[in-house]
């Protein structure tokens, strides 16, 4: 299997872990923009959005909706790449959560206990 993010699902390569359940799984972006800069992309692959199945996505919006909590983030990005011309680099599904910090520090994280 070649899909790298199918290997993150099936636990073949690491991945900082925040949310799972049966159709989603949440994990923190190896090369983040933002401190926080998390990924939820559905278990079920497909390379664009119009692949991925109504039933498999109804819990993406939710998940997405849980890191803006537990980031704290107050200004964020949700964002969602669809074919190499619109800058997509992996072509399995996933969904941009980037914290926009407002001070040079940047936010203070701490993410909860799973
Ligand atoms: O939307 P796009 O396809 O450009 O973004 C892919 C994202 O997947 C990048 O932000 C990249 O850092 C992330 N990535 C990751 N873990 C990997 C491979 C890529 O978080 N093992």
């Amino acid at each position: 299997m070649s899909c790298i993010f199918c290997r993150i699902i099936k636990g073949e390569i690491p991945c900082m872990k925040l949310f799972e359940s049966e159709k989603t799984l949440a994990f923190l972006d190896i090369g983040p923009l933002s401190k926080g800069h998390a990924l939820v992309i559905p278990k079920h692959h497909g390379a664009k959005l119009a692949d991925i199945p109504d039933d498999q996505l109804t819990e993406i919006l939710p998940t997405l909706k849980k890191l803006v909590s537990a980031t704290g983030a107050v200004d964020y990005n949700i964002l969602q790449n669809n074919g190499t011309i619109a800058h997509q680099e992996v072509h399995h599904v996933h969904f941009h959560m980037i914290p926009k910090p407002n001070d040079a520090e940047g936010l203070g994280i701490s993410w909860p206990s799973r």
